[in-house]
């Protein structure tokens, strides 16, 4: 009788995460389903997420400190605000084994590696990382394994950094279902301030403009969102601590994309004033060609509508306005 395959040896024996929100619970999920970790020990700062982490078999252990976590971990990986990556940085570091790589997923990096990477020691590997997926939801009930499927996850190890340890992050993000590029941390921070900070910012300024309206009601608002409100509403729902960090943290080329921003949309507005139909018309040609060049790449779905799936239609004959004179 032949024997069974042999399962594949894990990347890493020892995975530690400290913190388990949307992010890192979509790790443990991943690494598990993917046979990435030997075993995984998690950590978070409040008892009730160690709990929970533990009620949903996030992993294999959950252990009260950073310090603990990180004992005899091959990777470790801190999910948590940008804000809070130095100081952990500064406690984990006497207790990392030698030879460890240690991560991040944070979504600015200049600032990361600034914070971080003086605290840590000689004999260990720093690979920042971001995997750019995301939802507006937070938390270890958040997570869930497919999150990173053919997402990028950007690595930005700092200058002489062991190769080795970038491609073994790079791999085990690859596990996870990620297309992994290599970026210097600035580039990075002013890519993703385009792509993804900006956005938010705008976002954030919408809904906030749209609540303080006088002349139409908060109720008006809500029933009418599907004009394009609605889509916005999604982004400004995204986590406060963490947009609050991303901005500290990002602070020059944020300031820098808001000014071509501001530049841009004073060109709008002198359109429209003007009546300028050609330059509106222009404009918004060349945008929908952007939309679909996404959509061409995979990064999001062609589907209508968002890709929302559409409510069924109600099944009782249409009323009569509506229904064909045959009826
Ligand atoms: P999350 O769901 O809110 O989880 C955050 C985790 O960090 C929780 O475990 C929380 O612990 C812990 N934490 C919060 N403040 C802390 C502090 N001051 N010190 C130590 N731990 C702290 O957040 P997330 O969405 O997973 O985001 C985590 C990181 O991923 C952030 O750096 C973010 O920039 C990055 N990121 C987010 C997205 C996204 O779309 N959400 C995408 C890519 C990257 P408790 O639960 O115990 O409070």
């Amino acid at each position: 009788m032949s024997k069974p395959a042999a399962k594949p040896a894990a990347l890493f024996n020892r995975v530690a995460l400290i913190g388990v929100g949307l992010i890192g619970s979509s790790i443990a999920r991943a690494a598990k389903a993917q046979g990435a970790a030997g075993s995984i020990v998690a950590t978070a700062r409040s008892a009730a997420t160690r709990k929970r982490i533990a009620e949903l078999g996030l992993a294999d252990q959950v252990v009260e400190t950073n310090a603990a976590a990180v004992e005899g971990a091959d990777l470790v990986i801190v999910s948590i605000p940008v804000g809070a990556c130095g100081p952990v940085a500064k406690e984990i570091a006497p207790h990392l084994k030698a030879g460890a790589i240690i991560s991040d997923v944070g979504s600015v990096k200049g600032s990361v590696v600034r914070d971080m990477a003086p605290h840590l020691p000689k004999n260990v590997h720093f690979v920042p990382a971001h995997p750019v997926a995301g939802t507006e939801y937070s938390g270890p009930d958040a997570g869930f394994a497919e999150l990173f499927v053919n997402r990028w996850c950007i690595l930005t190890p700092p200058e002489g950094t062991d190769p080795a340890a970038v491609e073994k992050l790079a791999a085990f993000w690859r596990l996870l279902g990620a297309n992994v590029e290599i970026m210097a941390p600035d580039h990075h921070d002013l890519v993703l301030a385009v792509t993804s900070h900006l956005p938010h910012l705008i976002a954030y300024t919408i809904v906030g403009t749209a609540d303080e309206l006088q002349t139409v009601t908060r109720s008006e608002v809500l029933k009418f969102s599907a004009g394009g409100f609605r889509d916005f509403t999604r982004i400004a729902a995204s986590d406060p601590t963490m947009w609050r960090d991303v901005f500290l943290a990002n602070k020059d080329a944020v300031l820098e994309m808001l000014g071509r921003f501001n530049e841009d949309i004073s060109l709008l507005t002198k359109a429209i004033r003007n009546g300028d139909g050609d330059a509106l018309f222009e404009h918004f040609t060349r945008t929908r060609a952007i939309r679909k060049g996404i959509v061409q790449i995979g990064q999001d779905s062609a589907s209508p509508d968002f890709g929302r799936p559409h409510p069924d239609l109600p099944h009782e004959p249409l009323p009569k306005p509506y229904a064909s004179e045959k009826d």
